[in-house]
């Protein structure tokens, strides 16, 4: 198996976060993907990051949500591809017969969807507080346990505050997240990291990106290292280097590097032939390539 933990599904309107669009539809996202070797990811919603409104949020979850083959009005079964969300809490949903029958896919949005394939991720913005936290539970009911990527500098928020911690808002988010046993992945700095895995040491982070220098890499490494709480996905420029996955797999340990591309802005096949290349023992490799992301959405 190999497991994608970083994909940027399409927007309400059709379109992909990509420096210069080509990837026409969801079917054309899957095939690049299997292409590449890839047979499942996590997908979150390109419209959900721009978020403008607190509908906006709830349009592009249902988009990732019908991407997964689990129609947005409808709470999966313990049965289906969705695990209770870690540390074997159990999903708390209601059954399917107490919630409000599906939602159909607006014309002209994506109705295909490719269950087995897509994990869906909920994303939120403390910008719409109440919303986001009324998506969080949403998400955990139905057994979502991915909350990200969250980029605050495309929505327009801040992770933490000048002074140190995590912003009000954000706070409740990473309350209410760690509560439903959600795993929060961040496009983060490196030192902002740090002060939120210290403050919320119960939480669950995933950093994503490696690093762009030599120096970027070894101090987001040595971060993690330093965190037991925070996982890395080794996606973006840094994980083409020869060597800075091997030196995050020693210094972090194979347990907490998940293989993520960032598609579709990045190609997920150039980060496999690293992963696939790399210094690493098999057993090191299976846990990069898809144990450690199935872990923690496990139950
Ligand atoms: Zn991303």
């Amino acid at each position: 198996m190999v497991f994608d933990c970083h994909v940027h599904g399409p927007a309400e309107n059709g379109t992909f976060w990509q420096w210069h669009p080509v990837t026409r539809d969801a079917g054309d996202m899957v095939r690049y993907l299997r292409d590449c070797g890839v047979t499942r990811v996590v997908v979150s919603c390109a419209g959900s990051q721009r978020s403008r409104t607190a509908e906006d949020l709830v349009i592009g979850n249902d988009i990732a949500y019908r991407l997964s083959g689990d129609p947005p009005g409808r709470v999966p079964s313990r049965a289906g591809w969705a695990p209770a969300c870690g540390r074997g809490r159990e999903a708390k949903g209601k059954a399917s017969s107490e919630v409000s029958p599906p939602r159909q896919a607006p014309a002209g949005q994506e109705k295909r969807s490719f269950p087995g394939f897509v994990t869906p991720a909920c994303l939120v913005n403390p910008n719409f507080l109440e919303a986001s936290l009324a998506e969080l539970e949403r998400a955990a009911a139905r057994g979502v346990c991915w909350v990200g990527e969250l980029c605050g500098y495309i929505a327009g928020y801040p992770f933490t505050s000048p002074t140190g911690g995590a912003t009000a808002q954000f706070a409740e988010i990473v309350a209410r997240a760690s509560a439903l046993g959600m795993v929060l992945h961040l496009h983060a700095g490196t030192e902002e990291m740090g002060r939120l895995a210290d403050a919320y040491p119960r939480a669950r982070f995933v950093i994503a990106h490696i690093g762009d220098s030599a120096q970027h890499c070894a101090e987001r490494i040595d971060m993690v290292a330093s965190h037991p709480n925070v996982h890395m996905d080794i996606s973006g420029a840094g994980s083409e280097r020869v060597g800075i996955l091997e030196l995050a797999v020693t210094r972090i340990g194979a347990d907490r590097v998940l293989f993520g591309s960032d598609f579709t802005i990045n190609d997920p096949g150039t980060v496999l032939a690293r992963i696939q290349r790399a210094y690493l023992t098999d057993a090191e490799r299976e846990k990069v390539l898809h144990e450690n992301v199935a872990r923690l959405l496990g139950p």
